[in-house]
């Protein structure tokens, strides 16, 4: 059973060489009175919030950190192989938490769902149908209560949840731009993902001034997902009563210090509500999602990008791809295909 192991808690930037790859024997078949099930992962997701898990931070954690030696833990899709669990069956396919490796014995399966749809690509459980689709979902929907018209702004806009807000946002007529870090990505957010405009904040030196030139009127939603000198500059231009949804910090995630915010008080002048969630407490409305956004990706008006890599070899690079921005739409490891 190949793994990836994290070595040891890390601080800075992530490395390929904080992880390593290992080899263990064992047996394909669940123990007899354990009501656990095995499963052979096929998709893995590489998020983000992982990076938060290889570092340890004194009771501060907000998800479990990684047990240094042991595999990684995240989401993924996976077949069940071998069941003592009377609600699973040989056969049957499941996304929730597993862990970096090719065969997983889960004993906490309350957290996996069952995956009932097979005409859409099994993949997208890690993304658009799974914890990055219902972060769009409620981060835009329930925190930011969008209307008709409005301006709306996200960073890191062709990533996983980003290139989804966006295409929300413009189902729901607002007038949508994005920011991201290369030429290609920006033109998959005017080009595929249908947004009104979209700029590479790297080549802007002066990002009040990009703002201001692509919302001449002001920003109604901010969709957070970098944090920094971004939201610094999205303060300056938010318009009165306008939401942020703070969904994450990305540009924050490796510092020892976060950079200072300093432009709060325009909250205050504003009237603007800046709102935070961890979409682990919003899982009742999965369901809520599913009816929302099946019959629009069946129809044809949602579109998702997957930046796939083949292997648990390339699972280490892939991860910490998502720093550097190496990553094109939804990152993705596949284990095996079936
Ligand atoms: P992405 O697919 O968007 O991948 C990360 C992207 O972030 C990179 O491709 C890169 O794009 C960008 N990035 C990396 N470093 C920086 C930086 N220093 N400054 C600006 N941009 C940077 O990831 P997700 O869509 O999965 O996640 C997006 C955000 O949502 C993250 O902050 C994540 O933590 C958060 N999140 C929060 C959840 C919640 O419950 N609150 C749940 C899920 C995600 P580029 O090339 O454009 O720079």
């Amino acid at each position: 059973n190949k793994q990836v192991i994290l070595r040891d808690y890390i601080t800075g930037f992530p490395k390929e060489t904080d992880m390593d790859l290992t080899t263990e024997t064992i047996k394909l078949k669940v123990p007899d009175g354990s009501k656990a099930i095995l499963v052979k992962n096929l998709y893995l997701s590489c998020d983000p919030y992982m990076r938060s898990c290889m570092t340890k931070l004194e009771g501060k954690n907000y998800v479990p950190p990684f047990t240094p030696g042991s595999p990684i833990t995240g989401v993924g899709v996976a077949k069940v192989v071998n069941s003592d669990h009377p609600n699973f069956e040989e056969g049957e396919l499941v996304w929730g938490m597993t862990r970096w490796e090719e065969y997983t014995l889960i004993t906490m399966v309350d957290r996996l769902f069952k995956i009932k749809d097979t005409d859409v690509p099994l993949s997208y459980h890690t993304g658009l149908l799974g914890m990055p689709g219902l972060t769009a979902y409620v981060g835009f929907y329930e925190l930011c209560s969008p209307k008709r018209g409005e301006n709306v702004f996200i960073s890191a806009a062709s990533g996983a949840v980003g290139q989804l807000v966006g295409q929300f946002a413009k189902i729901t007529g607002c007038y949508v731009v994005g920011s991201a870090g290369s030429k290609e990505k920006v033109d998959l957010l005017k080009n595929k993902f249908g947004f009104d405009a979209a700029f590479n904040y790297k080549e802007e030196h002066d990002l009040d001034a990009a703002l201001k030139r692509y919302f001449p009127e002001g920003i109604d939603i901010y969709f957070e997902n970098v944090g920094g000198k971004m939201l610094d500059a999205v303060l300056l231009n938010m318009r009165v009563h306008g939401r942020i949804s703070v969904c994450g910090m990305i540009s924050q995630y490796n510092l020892e210090k976060p950079e200072g915010v300093h432009n709060l008080f325009c909250l205050i002048t504003k009237q603007v509500r800046m709102e935070g969630f961890l979409v682990g407490n919003y899982f009742h409305l999965l369901p809520k999602y599913y009816d929302f956004v099946m019959p629009l990706i069946k129809e044809g008006k949602i579109t998702y990008v997957e930046d796939t890599v083949e292997g648990l070899d390339n699972a280490p690079g892939a991860l910490i791809g998502l720093f550097t921005g190496r990553n094109v739409g939804k990152q993705v490891v596949v284990v095996a295909y079936e």
